[in-house]
């Protein structure tokens, strides 16, 4: 349980908002102490018309369902097992937890596809459109987190970039910490792309950046394996270079198809 910094403003009798950096993440057990009553917090933001209250006072030891009451397991976290009622949306898993999925680089994009399809279906907002306001409310907020957890985990630069944050390790935000030779090399490739006149040019080029990106992405996984997460945080660094380079190429190639 990690303490956080959090304001509470009493907003009317029974509406109270917290405030933090990142209340996402936050898990709240404590009563705000500018609350006077006895009756508990969460009860009390149950009747907040904010959607985005609802979740935040969720503890991850006390998941029950809001109809019900049942117990709300790992496995049925989106619909209760009991009274089938869609749960409120829960931020406290990462991406990969959310779609059931090890916390791992190397996923199988038709095993990720598959799930993530699977998913949107069980949540999709035509299937509540005669249900609760609550549910319908909730069918969105699923629907728009599976959405961006698929896009992050679908995208191997994007993915990286991710697991890396979840172990705690930034990508860098300048190119100081890259070595001249790199540079040089991304600079030469970039030069490249602008003297390309021809469709066939700039096809060829992408195909040569295309192969260094899959060496890449292989080197990833054998990195992410043994845990090293300064290797992966280099190579992701190379490879946010050569994707960078692969959209001026797009771009340049778009350019030049609608003449
Ligand atoms: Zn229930």
């Amino acid at each position: 349980m990690s303490i956080i910094t959090r304001r509470f403003i009493t907003i009317s009798k029974n509406q109270i908002f917290f405030l933090t950096n990142n209340y996402f993440n936050t898990v709240v057990t404590q009563k705000p102490i500018t609350q006077s009553s006895t009756q508990p917090v969460k009860t009390l933001l149950t009747s907040s018309k904010c959607s985005h209250q609802r979740f935040v006072f969720q503890s991850s030891n006390e998941k029950k369902c809001w109809n019900c009451k049942a117990e709300i397991k790992k496995i049925s976290n989106f619909i209760c097992d009991k009274c089938r009622k869609l749960q409120d949306i829960s931020e406290e898993s990462d991406f990969f937890e959310l779609l059931s999925l090890p916390r791992d680089f190397d996923i199988p994009s038709t095993k990720l596809t598959k799930i993530f399809r699977q998913l949107q279906t069980l949540v999709h907002p035509d299937k509540f459109g005669n249900k609760t306001e609550r549910e319908q409310a909730n069918s969105a907020e699923w629907s728009a987190l599976i959405n961006k957890a698929y896009k992050t985990l679908s995208h191997p630069l994007v993915r990286g970039q991710y697991l890396l944050k979840l172990h705690g390790v930034e990508m860098p935000h300048d190119n100081s910490a890259l070595n001249k030779e790199f540079l040089l090399e991304m600079m030469e490739k970039n030069e490249e792309v602008d003297e390309a006149v021809s469709i066939e040019d700039l096809n060829s080029i992408n195909e040569k950046i295309q192969e260094e990106i899959d060496s890449e992405i292989g080197k990833l996984k054998a990195l992410f394996a043994s845990n090293d997460l300064n290797g992966a945080k280099a190579v992701l660094v190379k490879m946010k270079y050569l994707m960078s380079i692969q959209s001026s190429i797009q771009a340049k190639l778009e350019k030049l198809v609608n003449g």
